[in-house]
């Protein structure tokens, strides 16, 4: 079944308009890789899907409703959730105080502390440190878990491997097999084609705001995804 089903989008900051048309589905249970250079649009897209962009319009619907109009705080309630692009930790709240923050959606499920801390046992270790004593690969998991415990349904997660260490980068990656068992669809956006390519099974590329490329992950070539990542 569609749970995420975005038709002709239109987003803009402003005068600038950033994402044209946009045609984009996730099934339950689906991973989806979202790539493509920087400035594409890709951070943009996710922030209006979460409510964090009013400046669009088209149609977005999650699970069947529509959510275009809708305030941040009513759309994660309903299951979407976002690891935004660097984190984006309370930086005086300790990691468990920031683990907390995520339970405000209030949505009942799997994801419970004891849940996150054994997907990523390095921050029930640190659970009383401040995330700037944290590796950013730790912080990271720290951005995952909280977006974890909203329970979400589908995740949407921003470059969340750009300026870690591969072993960390493995370790996060590691993780989704987990978080998918759980039931959640993912959306990986991300500059690393073939990491995100890798744990999806789509793949969109995105190119200036629109959509370049769609097809399953497997069956796209190289020089394919060139052309619609560069256009060349
Ligand atoms: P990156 O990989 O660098 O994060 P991206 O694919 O996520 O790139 P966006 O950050 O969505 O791309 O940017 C898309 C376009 O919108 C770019 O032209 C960018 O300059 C512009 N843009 C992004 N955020 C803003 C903003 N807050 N105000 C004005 N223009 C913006």
């Amino acid at each position: 079944m569609t749970l995420l089903e975005v038709a002709g989008l239109d987003v803009f900051h402003a005068d600038l308009q950033a994402v044209f048309g946009l045609d984009f589905t996730v099934a339950e249970r689906e991973a989806v890789a979202l790539v493509g250079a920087n400035g594409a649009g890709k951070t943009t897209f996710l922030r209006a899907l979460v409510g964090l962009i009013d400046s669009k319009r088209g149609s977005v619907r999650f699970d069947g409703g529509d959510i275009v109009d809708m305030p941040a705080e009513r759309i994660a309630r309903l299951g979407l959730g976002m690891v935004p692009e660097g984190r984006m930790l309370f930086d005086t709240l300790t990691i468990e105080e920031n683990l907390l923050m995520g339970r405000v959606s209030q949505r009942p499920g799997a994801w419970t502390l004891k849940r996150v801390y054994d997907l990523f046992p390095a921050l029930q270790e640190r659970r009383n440190h401040m995330p700037r004593q944290l590796s950013g690969g730790q912080q990271q998991m720290v951005a995952i878990g909280r977006a974890l415990m909203c329970n979400p349904r589908l995740l949407l997660c921003d470059e969340i491997s750009l300026g870690l260490a591969p072993v960390m980068v493995e370790q996060i990656y590691g993780a989704f097999a987990d978080i998918r068992s759980e039931g959640t669809a993912l959306v990986l956006v991300e500059q690393d084609v073939k990491r995100a390519a890798s744990a999806s099974d789509r793949i969109y590329c995105l190119l200036k705001g629109r959509v370049s490329l769609s097809a399953r992950a497997g069956e796209v070539g190289l020089a394919e995804l060139t052309h619609a990542y560069f256009g060349m």
